[in-house]
């Protein structure tokens, strides 16, 4: 069994492109627009604009009041698209109740969506044409091929079909690039222990502490944990921990290749949006 190290590839990739922005004549600059005040929120975009000045990149945080309308937050994402010093932005989920985050996604300019979720980018990923790929898939990604795993026609499976993890990955895997058959499991799928006992490569993105156990996974597998939940413990300082949705400790003697939970997935998340806003400043998808 091999640990997939998520934090050597995720340092080795940021040290990658602290070269190329050294390199580059005009920086990245990366916007962050966080409405409101949500702690996680707070966390998440503290990570980001760390990042970015670590890797050499431009960054700033819009901080726009929890009050703030839909059509102010519009207003500003149109003054974003057309500044032409930001190569790219995000909007921070989740935004307060009153403002509908599909219409504030649509209003992204799809040439700055370095988040991608934009239809747009979600479109042109699933006909294979050069997109902004949704950073949680894309680092999963980036971590099969840094380990070479064999995944052409290999039985797949996603569990979870959101719009940020298991939708695209399912897209993903199943494109000619990675050529698995892929099968997306949800919360209505049927016998998921047996779906998943059949499978060479499981994805487990739906959010559910420990849900995957040993009896779900077949001997050689590889198993990609996306989830995190923090759930509490005696055995930590701060009386919490966090887990995956996998139960690690029995499922790893099983596996060809595991992902840990933290220091798997987790780490290339952050450094798939760092890519995409390179991407963006050099112009390579929307040329
Ligand atoms: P989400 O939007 O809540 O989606 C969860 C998906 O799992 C849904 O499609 C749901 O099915 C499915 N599901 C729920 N319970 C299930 C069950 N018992 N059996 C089978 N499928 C089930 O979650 P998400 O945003 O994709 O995130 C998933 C997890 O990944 C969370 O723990 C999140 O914190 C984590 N995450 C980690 C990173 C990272 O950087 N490592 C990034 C993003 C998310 P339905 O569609 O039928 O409801």
């Amino acid at each position: 069994m091999q640990i997939i190290d998520g934090k050597h590839v995720a340092a080795t990739f940021k040290m990658q492109m602290q070269q190329e922005v050294a390199q580059m004549s005009v920086k990245p600059c990366l916007v962050a627009i966080l409405v409101g005040n949500d702690g996680a929120s707070e966390t998440y975009v503290g990570h980001k604009e760390k990042m970015c000045a670590e890797i050499g990149f431009e960054s700033r945080v819009d901080r726009l009041s929890a009050q703030t309308t839909e059509t102010e937050l519009l207003d500003h994402i149109k003054m974003l698209n057309n500044d032409e010093r930001v190569h790219g932005f995000i909007v921070q989920m989740p935004l307060p109740n009153h403002i509908d985050e599909q219409k504030v996604i649509e209003a992204i300019d799809p040439r700055k969506d370095v988040d991608g979720f934009h239809p747009v980018n979600v479109g042109r990923m699933v006909i294979g044409l050069p997109s902004y790929v949704s950073a949680t898939p894309k680092g999963i990604c980036d971590l099969l091929k840094f380990y070479n795993i064999e995944t052409s026609g290999k039985n797949c499976v996603v569990i979870g079909r959101s719009n940020i993890v298991g939708r695209p990955m399912s897209n993903l895997l199943s494109d000619k690039e990675f050529n698995c058959t892929v099968t997306v499991a949800h919360s209505r799928t049927q016998n998921l222990k047996e779906v998943c006992a059949g499978a060479d490569i499981i994805v487990a993105a739906l959010g559910k502490a420990e849900f995957v156990t040993a009896d779900m996974v077949k001997p050689g597998a590889v198993v990609i944990d996306v989830g995190i939940t923090r759930i509490k413990s005696d055995k930590t300082k701060n009386g919490w921990k966090l887990v995956g949705d996998v139960k690690y400790d029995e499922v790893a003697p099983k596996c060809s290749f595991i992902t840990p939970v933290p220091g798997g997935v987790g780490p290339m998340t952050i450094i798939s949006l760092m890519r995409n806003t390179i991407m963006a400043a050099n112009n390579e998808i929307y040329k």
